[in-house]
């Protein structure tokens, strides 16, 4: 285990005094019109606004959602971290509690932090009249208000928005609405993790939300509509927190020749890919999901030096790295008509994530639990061979065999 002192911030420096100054160019437009990073001050991270919301944050926050420790918690709080990102869901509300025990209870930081939390509606509950939906989303955030110890979030996101009705549903728009009047959230905004371009295209044209906490990692390099609109979103005053930033996941590993695979190895992948997301100016902060004190050590530094290391460069350049981004799903949807039973394929594939890549369980079966039965992954249950085809080349038949076999 990591002693407080491996947590201290000129440790971190030193950890990146290798880091090589300079523009990186790896033949994509994204990259190659890259501007030298800026670094922190000496001794203090690089902090960004978050949109219209003004708060200035360091760009290196908490993802709590994988974290069951405390202690996790409040070392981010000492490494410097002041965002801290939950949701009603995680832990079935037990997540909530445990940032409020430590840093509202213990650590009396309330005000010092940006606490963020998400209202999920199940997919399986979003056809329910308007009523019902504004009294679902009003006990819930009651539920998580009583478990983070405050009367106020900072940020209230509805959750899981991946297509225009539910981001318009006026039930869900007065709801966030009432909260910001009430002061019971100072600002709104929502989670997307499917179909990102088109919701934040609306929301951009709606101009109620506050933030966006959106997926964006090195697989998404070659999206370009994706990241202008991102761009546009952030000149607009949007907020923009990234997810999902560090891809990583075991199958990359077992699919590339033994030789290639040091470049998958060690702490390296995780700063390269965390560096990738947040050189992008228009991201506020990002919130990796760091369950050790390793990892909490790993993605610190990234808070005080963006410049990749000669590593970080060759990773990030390895035509086989590139190539096995093409196997991370982006949640685009484009296999749904494949898939002749219309089961909900973006999301059972961002459930094999939750289970295969952050060994979170209980978040991958709350996820398939959420779905209609006849879109979940028990559709398949009885599907010969699975037809289901993705344009980029994710084998589909065998994510779901990997989650069925995780999840047994
Ligand atoms: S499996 Fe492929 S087509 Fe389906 S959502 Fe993922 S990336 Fe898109
Ligand atoms: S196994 Fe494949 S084709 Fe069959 S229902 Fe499931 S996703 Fe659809």
């Amino acid at each position: 285990m990591t002693d407080r002192k491996t947590l201290n911030r000129r440790k971190f420096l030193g950890t990146t005094a290798g880091a090589v100054a300079g523009v990186l160019t790896l033949g994509r437009p994204s990259l190659s019109e890259e501007k030298e990073r800026p670094q922190g001050k000496p001794g203090e991270p690089i902090t960004r606004t978050l949109g219209r919301t003004g708060y200035k944050i360091p760009i290196v926050s908490m993802g709590v959602m994988n974290a069951d420790n405390p202690e996790l918690v409040r070392r981010a709080y000492e490494a410097g971290i002041r965002h801290f990102d939950t949701a009603n869901v995680y832990q079935r509300g037990r997540n909530e509690e445990m940032v409020g025990r430590v840093l509202v209870e213990e650590l009396k930081a309330r005000d010092r932090v940006v606490i963020a939390t998400k209202i999920n509606i199940f997919p399986q509950q979003r056809n329910a009249p308007a009523a019902e939906i504004k009294d679902m989303h009003r006990k819930r955030l009651e539920e998580s208000l009583r478990r983070l110890k405050t009367d106020y979030v900072d940020i209230l996101y509805s959750h899981d928005v991946s297509d225009l009705a539910w981001l318009k549903n006026p039930a869900v728009v007065e709801s966030l609405l009432e909260f910001k009047e009430q002061k019971k959230a100072r600002f709104i905004g929502f989670s997307t993790h499917q179909n990102m371009n088109e919701v934040i295209k609306a929301a951009m044209e709606m101009k109620i939300h506050d933030v966006v906490l959106t997926s964006l990692n090195y697989s998404l390099y070659d999206y370009t509509e994706y990241l202008e609109t991102l761009k546009k979103a952030a000149a607009q005053g949007l907020g923009l927190v990234a997810m999902k930033t560090q891809c990583q996941q075991a199958w990359y590993r077992e699919s590339v020749p033994a030789e290639m695979r040091r470049f998958y190895e060690g702490p390296i992948i995780h700063s390269a890919l965390l560096k990738w997301a947040l050189r992008h100016e228009f991201i506020t902060t990002a919130v990796p999901g760091f369950t050790t004190f390793e990892q909490l050590n790993a993605d610190m530094p990234v808070a005080y030096n963006l410049e990749y290391t000669e590593e970080e460069k060759k990773f990030l350049e390895d035509r086989l790295v590139r190539q096995q981004m093409a196997a991370v799903c982006r949640a685009c949807g484009q296999c749904q008509p494949t898939c002749p039973r219309g089961v909900d394929l973006p999301t059972i594939l961002r459930a094999h994530m939750y289970a295969a890549s952050y060994g979170n369980f209980y978040q991958a079966r709350e996820t398939l639990d959420g779905l209609e039965s006849s879109r979940s992954i028990k559709a398949c249950a009885d599907c010969e061979r699975c037809a289901a085809r993705c344009v980029r080349g994710v084998n589909i038949a065998r994510r779901l065999e990997e989650l069925r076999i995780l999840l047994a």
